[in-house]
C-alpha cells in the first residue's frame, strides 16, 4: 500500500518557478510541497543571465544580500555582433547578473525548504488524478518507491516540455517546432579577450549564440538554432558559426573544436514558443509550463518569478475566502495574459526576424543609427527597456 502525504498546495518542479511559488506560499503560511525529479545541484539549459526582474524580486523578499554571497557576475554591457559586421553595444542601466543555474536553483530550493516547504527530491511525478476536488499525484523516488501526494491545489512548474503535457493532453503537444537550444560552460582562459561584465550575442544563419561569464573561471555559451535543413550536431553547428561570424571565430586562443568536443553539453530540442493554456483541468501552470519566451530577451526566469508571485497571491486570497475557485482561475488567466502575452508575441516576432539572415541584416542596419528604436522595439522586457546609454564599437 502506497504512503499518502497531504498538503494544501503541491508544486511539480523545483526550478525557479516552483521554488519561488513555494517561497511566496510559505510566507503566507500555506502548507506547500515541491516534487522535484532531479537531485540538486543540476545544470539545465539556460543563458544564465538574470534580468532586473529577478534582482527586484530577490530584493523584495530580502534575499538579495544572500544571493550576492553566491558571487554572481555583474553584467554591465549588452553587445551584439552580426556576421555582416554590424556591432551594437549598450550599457545597462539596471542591475543584471549571471550565475550558473546549478548554483542559483539550489539556492532558491534551499530557501523554499528553509521557509517551511516540504521538498520531495529526487522524486518524479508519474501521473495525476482528480479525486473529487483533490489532486492525487503518483510519485516515484530514486529507489523506485511509489507514494501518493494528495493536495487541494496543484501548480505545474515542470518547465517547457514534459511528459506530463501528454498526460494532460495539452493542445500544443502535436505542434512541432524546429528550435533547439544548447548550453556549454567554457573555461574562461580559452578566450583571447573576454570582458567579464559583458553579455554578447553573435548571430549566424538561423542561429544566435550568447556568451557571458558566470564565474571567475567559467563562461556560459548558450545558443538557439532553427533546424530547417540540417541535422548537424550542436558542436558542429558552433564550429560553422566560427566561420560564419568572424567576431565569434576570432574569440578563441586555441582551436575551437579542441575546446568544444571536450565539454559536457546541456540541451533540449523542439522548443515550442506558441500559445499554451495557463490553466489545464484546474491545474495552474507557471514559468515555462505556462508559456515560453524567446531567450533573446533574457527574461524567462523573471517571468517564472512573476507568474509564481501571481498564483501565490491569488491562492492566498482564495484560501482567505476573498475570491472563489472560479474567480481564482479567471483572475489567474486574465492577469497572466496581461503580464505576458504581448511580450511573448513580440519576442517571438523579433526571434523570427533575427533567425532570417536578410531580415536581420536589414533590421540591424536600420536600428544602428537609431538606438532608441532598439529601446522601443525591445519594450517586451523590462531589462531591455531600461537601456539608457548606447554607443558603437
Ligand atoms: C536557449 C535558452 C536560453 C535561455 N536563457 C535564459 C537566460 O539567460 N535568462 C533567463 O532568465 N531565462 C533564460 N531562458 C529561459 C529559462 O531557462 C526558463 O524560463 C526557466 O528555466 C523557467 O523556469 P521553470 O521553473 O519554469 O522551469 P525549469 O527551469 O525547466 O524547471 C523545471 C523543473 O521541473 C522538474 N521536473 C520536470 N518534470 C518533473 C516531474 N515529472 N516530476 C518532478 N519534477 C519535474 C525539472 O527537473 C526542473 O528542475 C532560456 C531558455 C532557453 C531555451
Amino acid at each position: 500500500m502506497n504512503k499518502i502525504y497531504k498538503h494544501s498546495v503541491a508544486i511539480i518542479g523545483g526550478g525557479p518557478a516552483g521554488a519561488m511559488a513555494a517561497i511566496y506560499l510559505s510566507k503566507y503560511d500555506i502548507d506547500t510541497c515541491i516534487i522535484e525529479k532531479n537531485k540538486f545541484p543540476r545544470e539545465i539549459l539556460c543563458g544564465e543571465f538574470l534580468s532586473c526582474e529577478v534582482t527586484e524580486a530577490l530584493t523584495n523578499l530580502n534575499l538579495f544580500d544572500e544571493f550576492l554571497k553566491l558571487s554572481p557576475v555583474k553584467i554591465k554591457r549588452f553587445k551584439c555582433y552580426d556576421e555582416a559586421k554590424t556591432k551594437l553595444s549598450i550599457t545597462l542601466s539596471f542591475p543584471a547578473y549571471s550565475i550558473k543555474r546549478s548554483i542559483f536553483d539550489t539556492f532558491l530550493l534551499n530557501k523554499a525548504a528553509e521557509m517551511g516547504t516540504k521538498i520531495y527530491q529526487p522524486a518524479k511525478v508519474q501521473s495525476i488524478k482528480k479525486d473529487g476536488d483533490k489532486y492525487l499525484l503518483k510519485v516515484k523516488d530514486s529507489n523506485s518507491i511509489e507514494s501518493i501526494i494528495k493536495s487541494n491545489f496543484l501548480i505545474a512548474a515542470y518547465g517547457k516540455q514534459n511528459i506530463i503535457d501528454r498526460i494532460l493532453k495539452r493542445d500544443f503537444i502535436s505542434k512541432s517546432s524546429n528550435y533547439y537550444g544548447v548550453k556549454f560552460h567554457l573555461p574562461s582562459d580559452v578566450f583571447l579577450e573576454n570582458p567579464p561584465n559583458d553579455i554578447s550575442i553573435y548571430f549566424g544563419r538561423e542561429i544566435y549564440c550568447g556568451l557571458n561569464r558566470v564565474s571567475a573561471d567559467q563562461t556560459t555559451l548558450c545558443f538557439l538554432e532553427k533546424r530547417t535543413n540540417n541535422n548537424k550536431s550542436a558542436r558542429h553547428r558552433l564550429i560553422d558559426l566560427t566561420n560564419e561570424n568572424e567576431y565569434f571565430g576570432n574569440l578563441f586562443n586555441i582551436n575551437f573544436s579542441d575546446i568544444i568536443y571536450n565539454l559536457p553539453i546541456y540541451g533540449t530540442g523542439s522548443i515550442y514558443f506558441g500559445k499554451r493554456n495557463v490553466v489545464e483541468n484546474g491545474i495552474f501552470m507557471i514559468g515555462d509550463a505556462a508559456g515560453v519566451i524567446a531567450p533573446l530577451t533574457g527574461d524567462g526566469i523573471g517571468m517564472a518569478f512573476q507568474s509564481a508571485e501571481l498564483i501565490s497571491r491569488l491562492l492566498k486570497d482564495q484560501l482567505n475566502s476573498k475570491i472563489n475557485i472560479s474567480e481564482l482561475e479567471r483572475f489567474y488567466i486574465n492577469e497572466w495574459q496581461l503580464l505576458f502575452s504581448k511580450r511573448i508575441r513580440i519576442a517571438s516576432l523579433i526571434q523570427n526576424v533575427v533567425m532570417q539572415n536578410g531580415l536581420r541584416k536589414f533590421g540591424l542596419k536600420i536600428i544602428k543609427p537609431f538606438p532608441l528604436v532598439l529601446r522601443n522595439l525591445t519594450g517586451l522586457s523590462r531589462s531591455l527597456t531600461e537601456l539608457h546609454k548606447y554607443d558603437y564599437i
